[in-house]
């Protein structure tokens, strides 16, 4: 067997807390234990708040992936217009399900190291009145940037399009407000900035979702990516469509109540502060961010243009087996290109940024690249002159 790592600072899943992994460890119930049913809607209720949404929430028993082709899946009828936003890998990834459930994309897309710019969708939307949904990811974890959903979810919905969210590794992270940003479908994941382990798919639905979900030709019902049948059996009836993954669960409460807790705010910041620093120590290193702009980096993971004279694998796997450092690199079409310093949930504090900067830099030296030891994490400390965690 592989030696384990000593940090694991990937773009998700992320290291966990102990208070998580004791929680996830909780006795395994019935489902239909009063004690479990319970538990699920307290767990239901902590997710509302951190959503901060009124809206209906559902939890799919799978990863985060099930929730995005569920809302494909529920949404898309042949022969469907959706405009798709694609600034990255994920993005991209949506054309696949719109295929799929026969639906016909119109495709709005940036290089992968910009944003989405909200005139431009205006004028998609204007130029195509079939235009029925439109889908956005947050969150673009693959290059590290975020798109500005505040501005397109209104647009959308003066056009009466419905929206689909992919906020996977935003929940927590990035700001997201449901109601006033006109988002009918957010898909959420517990495995990056909430830092939970992987497996469930959170969602939060709009009643205009729900009329599109229900009062389409035919209904997707009775399978295991229905929306509805969630509706049906825990919104409606107290019930379980089918047996859901209850450890999961325990550690999903768990999260939720650790960022309550903590407060949303605060924990929003604390990853908003942690990315600024990481920034800056990459930029004093003599590195190139890979975001086009700083406005448009996300907090989740800092992603670098990979350095001349050194491949992502070399770097990666000498940090990784040298040190026990584990980041990830590029994903998709942007292998190769850009490796990426992750800081979501736990690793979103000053001890995981300056272990993860120091064995980077040591790493580019031991590879040959010049940079001088200690530059990087010295101004990512510096410009965390506020921090303190026993406030
Ligand atoms: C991680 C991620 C996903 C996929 O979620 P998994 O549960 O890991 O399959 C989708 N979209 C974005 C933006 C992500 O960061």
């Amino acid at each position: 067997m592989r030696n384990w790592p000593t940090l694991n600072v990937a773009s998700g899943p992320v290291e966990v807390t102990n208070r998580t992994l004791r929680d996830q460890a909780r006795p395994v119930l019935y489902h239909y234990d009063p004690a479990f049913v319970d538990f699920y809607a307290h767990t239901c209720a902590l997710l509302k708040e951190v959503y901060q949404t009124k809206y209906d929430v559902i939890i799919m028993h799978g990863e985060a992936l099930l929730g995005i082709e569920a809302a494909a899946a529920g949404l898309i009828s042949p022969g469907d217009k959706v405009l798709n936003l694609v600034s990255g890998v994920f993005g991209k990834w949506f054309e696949l399900f719109v295929d799929k459930y026969g639906g016909t994309t119109v495709e709005l897309a940036v290089p992968y190291n910009e944003a989405i710019d909200p005139d431009d969708v205006r004028k998609a939307l204007q130029r195509d009145s079939e235009i029925k949904f439109l889908s956005v990811v947050h969150s673009e974890t693959p290059s590290g940037t975020v798109n500005p959903v505040k501005e397109i979810g209104p647009l959308a919905k003066e056009f009466g399009v419905i929206t689909i969210v992919d906020t996977v590794s935003g929940l927590g992270g990035e700001q997201l407000i449901p109601e006033e940003w006109g988002v009918d479908i957010a898909i959420g994941g517990p495995q990056k900035c909430l830092g939970g382990p992987p497996g469930l798919a959170l969602l939060s639905v709009s009643p205009d979702a729900w009329r599109a979900l229900s009062q389409r030709e035919a209904p997707l019902r009775g399978s295991y990516m229905s929306i509805l049948d969630w509706k049906k059996a825990w919104i409606d009836g107290g019930t379980f469509p089918y047996t859901p993954s209850v450890s999961d669960v325990y550690a999903l409460e768990s999260v939720l109540a650790q960022v309550l807790e903590e407060g949303l705010d605060r924990f929003a910041n604390r990853h908003d502060a942690i990315a600024k620093a990481t920034r800056t120590g990459i930029k004093e290193m003599g590195l190139e961010l890979w975001p086009a702009r700083e406005e448009i980096s996300g907090v989740a993971c800092t992603a670098v243009t990979m350095p001349d004279n050194v491949t992502d694998e070399h770097l990666r796997g000498h940090m990784r087996n040298r040190y026990g450092v584990m980041v990830s690199g590029g994903y998709g079409d942007l292998a190769g290109k850009l490796i990426r310093l992750g800081h979501m949930g736990k690793a979103a504090h000053p001890t995981y940024m300056a272990a993860q900067l120091a064995v980077f830099e040591r790493s580019l030296i031991d590879l040959g690249v010049s940079v001088r030891l200690g530059v990087g994490v010295g101004a990512a400390m510096a410009a965390l002159e506020n921090w303190d965690d026993s406030e």
